[in-house]
């Protein structure tokens, strides 16, 4: 009695809302915008001191969207479109919270977030359908709908080296990296990891630092960005017909407008190919190369093999030492399978006398001392390590909401034993009223996310609406829908490379990670058409109450 005394207690005291959202980021904003739209109450709840997510956390010397910004920017309002500018082909991580700022002010989005307050626990009540959250700060919320806009790429992965704790040096991760800046000049600074934050941080670090060692586990394939403004062709297409870019965007396999490519790589020359090549490499675009080249280069080895082989011989180009060239040379897994990266002047950083690679391939780290690192042949005395190691990608802040009990008292965390189950990367069955945007099981990363996010927050919003009108009051995805989701996903994987290779794709970077493709490889346009088909049949995998 007196723990049902406590618990209508908290209930009494907690702020009741329609939907609760976590995360005040690129997916949090656009949703508190929807929500107010439709006419439903809401508040989100943000660790952070401000808006802006993944722009908000990851300051590092050097980060940058490596999607076009013209193409990663919100598409819902035209005339935000026009009242901003982006100044760079590529926008630098102050000019996009910038950026992200400036839409909370001008929806008035800040007065309904709750900042440095995170989001512990969740438990759905079988009695009153509603979701209650406990809170690090204030008071816990009561909610109708509960919305997980917490990133894909907001849990940094904890080092896996011991003797962290024993360095008597500086410690920064470039996912958590200071607000008021690190001033390396002099210094001997280590950087782990050669992921994309790796790979954008270190060409700057060796400009600042008197020595930089780079401790490589994986190489990993980069291109080059060739930033500068939007380039001509682009926003004059974007320019031209603003909205028909945009709708091209939203039906495209990737979430930026460019055609599906249709000759495959053996009904062209090789000189077509390199001609094909050459202009892609030019453009300094990932999504260009990753699919303008030919139709089999991320279906097929021999076809992939192509291209990975052009960008290996870019590499031997470019860096000076064969042996460094090998080392920083990615063989085990096909291009575009892992996450490339796209650089300035990353190769070319190995050709400064002041930088050192150390492939960890051949040595690994045995530990960390308290004047630096030393591996299996040598040690290496620095002042300053920069962890550049990623994220626990996908699943990592759903997670990390513990426990998030659902329906009988069954945990997310139990549920996701075997690694994650979804409908549609949407929600979870046993989970009511329970959505995730851009969750493992929709194209999330393998996309623009920009595009993503809206098309998730636009479909969950429009739902709610809905089925408030219509007098329900839950909805949840069924264990049949589900199961057959998982299988889609699986059938799709089976088309890629993605399944070829360790990647954060499928939880490899993290020890102890259950291993699966968790991104849904069917393509953006292809993701929505079924979206829109679940809708037109009447919520087909969905039960209402
Ligand atoms: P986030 O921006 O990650 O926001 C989630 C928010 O939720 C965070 O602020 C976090 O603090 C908060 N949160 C999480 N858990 C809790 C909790 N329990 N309680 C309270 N708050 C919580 N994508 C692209 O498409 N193109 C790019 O070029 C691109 N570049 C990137 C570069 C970097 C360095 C990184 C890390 C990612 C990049 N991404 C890019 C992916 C990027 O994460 C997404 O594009 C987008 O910003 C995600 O927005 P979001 O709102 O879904 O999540």
């Amino acid at each position: 009695a007196m723990v049902a005394a406590r618990a209508s207690e908290e209930t009494r005291k907690a702020q009741q809302v329609d939907v609760a959202v976590v995360g005040a980021g690129f997916a949090g904003l656009y949703l508190l915008h929807r929500l107010r739209r439709a006419g439903l109450t809401t508040v989100a709840l943000e660790e952070a001191d401000d808006v802006g997510g993944t722009w908000y956390w990851n300051r590092y010397p050097g980060a940058r969207c490596d999607i076009q910004t013209i193409d990663y920017s919100y598409t819902f309002d035209p005339d935000l479109e026009t009242a901003w500018t982006w100044s760079e082909k590529y926008a630098t991580q102050p000019e996009i919270l910038r950026y992200l700022g400036f839409v909370a002010d001008r929806y008035d989005l800040r007065r309904d977030i709750r900042f440095k307050t995170k989001v512990m626990e969740a438990k759905w009540d079988e009695a009153t359908e509603r979701w209650q959250l406990t809170t690090s700060n204030g008071p816990a919320v009561s909610c109708r709908h509960y919305i997980m806009a917490t990133g894909c790429l907001s849990a940094p992965k904890p080092p896996e080296i011991d003797g962290v704790k024993d360095f008597e040096g500086e410690v920064y991760f470039t996912g958590r990296w200071p607000h008021e800046g690190v001033d390396l000049a002099g210094k001997r600074v280590a950087v782990i990891g050669t992921g994309s934050s790796g790979i954008q941080s270190i060409p700057m670090i060796a400009e600042q630092a008197a020595h930089l060692t780079v401790f490589q586990r994986t190489p990993n394939f980069a291109l080059p960005a060739h930033n500068g403004p939007a380039p001509a062709d682009r926003l004059g297409l974007l320019q031209g017909d603003r909205a028909a870019y945009r709708e091209q965007a939203r039906w495209s396999m990737a979430g930026v407008p460019y055609p599906q490519q249709t000759s495959v790589s053996w009904q062209l020359s090789e000189a077509e190919r390199r001609e094909r090549f050459d202009k892609a490499w030019a453009a300094g675009d990932l999504v260009h190369i990753l699919s303008q080249l030919w139709a089999d280069q991320g279906v097929d080895l021999d076809g992939n093999r192509l291209v990975a082989d052009l960008i290996r011989e870019k590499i031997r180009e470019v860096v000076k030492d064969p042996e460094i060239a090998a080392a920083l040379t990615p063989h085990d897994h096909p291009f575009g399978a892992k996450r490339p990266c796209l650089d300035t002047n990353y190769y070319a950083t190995y050709n400064r006398p002041n930088v050192t690679l150390v492939n960890l391939r051949q040595e690994p780290i045995k530990a960390i001392t308290a004047n630096g690192i030393t591996t299996d042949k040598r040690s290496f005395e620095v002042d300053v390590i920069v962890f550049a190691t990623g994220f626990d990608a996908m699943t990592g802040a759903i997670r990390a909401v513990h426990p998030i009990t659902g329906r009988g008292g069954k945990s997310l965390s139990d549920v996701w034993a075997d690694g994650p189950q979804t409908y549609l990367g949407l929600t979870v069955a046993g989970f009511p009223n329970f959505f995730m945007i851009t969750g493992p099981g929709s194209p999330s990363v393998l996309s623009n996310m920009a595009v993503s996010i809206e098309q998730h927050v636009d479909w969950v919003v429009e739902r709610l609406a809905a089925l408030r009108d219509a007098g329900f009051t839950t909805i949840e995805a069924t264990e049949t829908a589900q199961a057959g989701w998982g299988q889609h996903m699986a059938d799709c994987s089976m088309l890629t490379l993605h399944r070829l290779a360790n990647t954060w794709y499928t939880g490899a970077n993290v020890p102890g990670k259950v291993q699966g493709l968790m991104p849904y490889t069917g393509g953006v346009g292809p993701y929505r058409s079924i979206c829109d088909e679940i809708v037109a049949r009447g919520m087909l995998g969905f039960e209402l109450t």
